[in-house]
């Protein structure tokens, strides 16, 4: 008989445990056995009587401590989950979510169908259901449905240390939703759990609560970890200086899993690979089915079946099978960056080694590498398969070293066992916002302090270990001591149209654990009411009044449309109106290649020999054709870089999407696969919003036709109408730098079509564009050409008309049929005439 079950007893029998239940689980000994070693455990009795006293309690715990997967138990235990409401648990991450409710439902010896997650298209919930488990993004979504979130004892929000902005809002949304639920008479229950002690976001913000919530924390036992930094810091090749610390911990270090820390799937990937080259023991077990083997002892067994077997190199890991990946869900990015973790971004070229042929490093270890201890090297990702993140869990084959190269996932969300050392390469991949274009990007950047201490700490878990930090002390001494909310570092206009979607129309008055400052909140209500996702505020009435209405403008239809889909509001306004004549598909394709950043081969390599250079030139007049071919004539010219992409990817999926085609066309092969999943992944959002669309990319696409371009150009400007730019006219030019410079309502200076793009030589009047890079001139980006006379009915918030309303011009637009428009406006303080139209 344990004694956390007697003093639960105890406790209940003297009448203290209300709800005045205590629901029994039937736990295997070795499962209990191994909870009552969590350090969660002991403080089951404060957490529960906090609990039950508080409406908010807040639960700080080390990593690995249980919260995760403990404290659900403890509500279930005491009756949480009874009376036909359940508990929910949010994660940031679908990770988590899917692999939690595992590993509770093991715990428990419970059904799946008991206890269960929901990700944004997948799930296995049932009737039965009473421990939920989902993504942030999911209640969210629930809460639109059902503001008091009915079905719902209590609420824990996992993992609020990661500040992900819809961690944030929800935190912000419940401390509403518990009291008004409690002052209804259905008693509710908040739940906070970090994984850090820096909570007082949360506990002191007298806007969240007005009482500030209990904090309890939890000690964790944490042996001591040795933290070892490099003399040298390397600036790009950390993949290979992690691959060579792995190489030498191995060698040389006594028992003791290796946990190293990357950025990004491309680079665990290519690690993952070289490790297994350099200890190719396993591989000779490898019959191409390396990533799905199921068991790792019988995989081994085999392998040492097949020892005496010649050396054969390691298949490609199959990252074309994106079907296979778990259909994308929407946790942290599902706005502004389709790219649902950030661990998940259109990649950087950091890594090397990527070509399989590549022995530099191997000559190194030949001589060393001691092939009778196996390395067991795993993954480790977000959009990893459940069963291929599963594996992690398991004890690694006997007499084998388990390596876990990962992404910050293992920072905090998972907790993998046996791990002594760690080699952490300082870097995350984060997203980035550009203020002026709004277009997001990846990029890598130092980690945190608290962050880099989190990855150490992984190392001392079960035993003393040691960290091996990629970086210098000097480096370390640099780093931010925590990260920042994710909500102070981005635009907010992606953000702001979910919460309208949740009708909260006075967005500045949210309660926000960190506020966006006034300014990001103007400008994203600002660009949703020209997009005409949000109502126009009036312009009359008093100042202050219109003051007032330009925060609170209401959603509109089309605002609802768009908030559906996982993307910046600029391409969801895109995706929202190209249902027009077939056009989906090439919408889909056009968005998903906007956001992975340079699908083609720089064209100006800087060569290094003679011979290079006139092979570079070869190359670069190919590529040049290519180029040219995909961008078209006539019609499609006008779409611009944008029917190059179109173009490109059309030919890619055509050829099959091998590396060879992307390598003898100027395509990155990455961005080109990157594309590839992120157009599943729009294809599913757009099904699940219109059930009659039913749009099925599947890789191979006809062309478009002349029709579905000019409508495909109607729709690029309707998305992207606050990026128009006009030529500069002969009369206008005072300056001799505006030469065929295009101006635009943002900058002041010249913008430029860049040579390289496909509208270089027509130089259109009207254009719109992607974003605008400044290099030795400011040049537009993804530029399109679009028609004068399109604007004042696609854009009339940008056009002034000055015009005589008599003698109206009728004009045609296959997005709304017949319409009519003034003649003569005015556009950026410039008169232009519309050009008479023929119908
Ligand atoms: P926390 O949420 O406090 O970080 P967790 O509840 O996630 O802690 O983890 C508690 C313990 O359970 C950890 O030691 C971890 O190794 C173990 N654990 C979690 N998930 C699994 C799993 N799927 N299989 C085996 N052990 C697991
Ligand atoms: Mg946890």
């Amino acid at each position: 008989e344990s004694n956390e079950k007697k003093s639960k007893q105890a406790l209940h029998k003297k009448g203290e445990c209300k709800p005045a239940v205590f629901i029994p689980v039937d736990r295997l000994p070795e499962i209990q056995e191994a909870r009552l070693k969590l350090p969660v455990l002991a403080e089951e009795q404060v957490i529960m009587e906090a609990v039950r006293e508080n409406e908010s309690v807040v639960l700080c715990g080390e990593t690995g401590s249980g919260k995760t997967t403990q404290v659900p138990q403890f509500l279930y235990e005491a009756g949480y989950a009874s009376a036909g409401r359940i508990i929910g648990v949010t994660e940031p991450r679908r990770v988590a979510a899917v692999s939690m409710s595992r590993r509770v439902a093991k715990e428990m010896n419970l059904s799946t169908g008991v206890v269960s997650y929901q990700i944004r298209y997948e799930g296995n919930v049932t009737q039965d259901t009473k421990i939920k488990f989902m993504t942030d993004g999911v209640l969210l979504k629930e809460i639109q449905r059902d503001f008091l979130l009915q079905k719902y004892s209590v609420i824990i929000i996992d993992e609020a240390h990661e500040r992900s902005v819809y961690t944030d809002i929800l935190i912000g949304l419940l401390s509403r939703i518990v009291p008004l639920r409690n002052r209804k008479g259905l008693p509710m229950k908040l739940l906070i759990m970090s994984a850090t002690l820096r909570v007082e976001d949360f506990t002191e913000n007298k806007r969240l609560f007005r009482t500030p919530p209990p904090v309890i924390s939890v000690e964790a036992r944490q042996f001591p970890v040795s933290v070892h930094f490099n003399k040298q810091t390397p600036m790009d090749d950390y993949t290979g200086e992690a691959f060579r610390k792995t190489c030498k911990i191995h060698r040389m270090l006594p028992p003791g899993g290796i946990l190293v820390f990357l950025t990004g799937q491309a680079e665990v990937h290519t690690l993952c690979r070289r490790l297994r080259k350099a200890f190719p023991y396993r591989a000779s077990s490898q019959t191409g089915k390396y990533q799905d083997a199921e068991d790792p002892s019988e995989e081994l067994r085999k392998s040492k079946k097949a020892k005496k077997k010649k050396f054969v190199s390691l298949p490609r890991i199959d990252l074309d099978n994106y079907s296979a990946l778990p259909v994308d869900e929407g946790d942290e990015d599902r706005q502004a960056g389709i790219d649902d973790d950030s661990d998940e971004g259109s990649d950087l070229d950091l890594d090397l080694g990527d070509n399989p042929d590549d022995t530099g490093q191997k000559r190194v270890f030949d001589g060393y590498a001691d092939p009778s201890i196996p390395l067991y090297v795993l993954p480790l990702y977000s959009l990893l398969a459940p069963e291929q993140q599963a594996k992690v869990f398991r004890p690694p084959p006997p007499g084998a070293r388990l390596c876990v190269v990962a992404t910050n996932v293992a920072e905090t969300s998972l907790t993998i066992p046996g791990v002594k050392y760690v080699v952490d390469c300082g870097r995350v991949k984060k997203r980035f916002y550009d203020r002026v274009t709004g277009v997001s990007s990846f990029k890598v950047t130092w980690i945190s302090q608290a962050s880099a201490n989190q990855r150490a700490g992984r190392a001392g878990r079960t035993e003393s270990g040691h960290c091996y930090r990629l970086y210098s002390s000097a480096v370390f001494g640099d780093f931010s001591l925590f990260s920042e909310a994710e909500i102070t570092r981005r635009p907010v206009d992606d953000l702001v149209l979910q919460m309208k979607d949740l009708n909260i129309e006075k967005v500045v008055n949210f309660p926000f654990p960190t506020p966006p400052s006034s300014e990001a909140l103007v400008a994203a209500e600002q660009l949703l009411v020209s997009l005409g996702a949000l109502e126009e505020p009036p312009r009359q009435g008093r100042m202050v009044d219109q003051k007032r209405a330009r925060l609170s403008c209401p959603i509109t239809p089309l605002g609802r449309a768009m908030a559906a889909f996982p993307v910046s509001p600029r391409y969801a306004k895109m995706l929202a109106l190209g249902r027009q004549q077939g056009c989906m598909p090439y919408i889909i394709t056009i968005v998903a290649a906007m956001t992975v950043r340079e699908i083609f081969e720089e064209l100006d390599r800087p060569a290094s020999s003679e011979e290079e250079s006139s092979k570079q030139a070869s190359r670069k007049a190919r590529f040049s054709q290519m180029r040219r071919l995909w961008a078209g004539q006539g019609q499609s010219l006008l779409l611009g870089d944008l029917m190059v992409m179109l173009g490109a990817v059309g030919a890619c999926e055509f050829a099959g999407c091998t590396s060879a085609f992307c390598e003898e066309n100027g395509l990155r092969y990455k961005a080109m696969l990157e594309i590839r999943r992120l157009r599943g992944q729009l294809t599913n959002a757009v099904n699940a919003v219109c059930s009659d669309a039913a749009v099925c990319v599947d890789g191979k696409m006809a062309p478009p036709t002349e029709s579905q371009v000019v409508c495909l150009r109607q729709i690029v400007l309707a998305g992207l109408g606050d990026h128009l730019a006009r030529r500069v006219q002969a009369e206008e030019l005072l300056d001799p730098k505006w030469r065929n410079g295009y101006k635009t309502p943002l900058l002041d200076e010249p913008v430029f079509i860049h040579p390289s793009s496909a509208l270089h030589k027509t130089l259109p009047e009207f254009v719109v564009y992607q974003e605008v890079m400044e290099t030795t001139k400011m040049y537009m980006k993804g530029v399109c050409a679009v028609q004068a006379d399109w604007i004042p009915k696609l854009l009339p918030q940008y056009c002034h008309f000055s015009g005589p309303e008599q003698n109206p011009a009728p004009w045609y637009c296959p997005l709304s049929g017949k319409v009519k428009c003034q003649q003569q406006s005015t556009f950026f303080r410039v008169a232009w005439k519309l050009p008479a139209i023929e119908m």
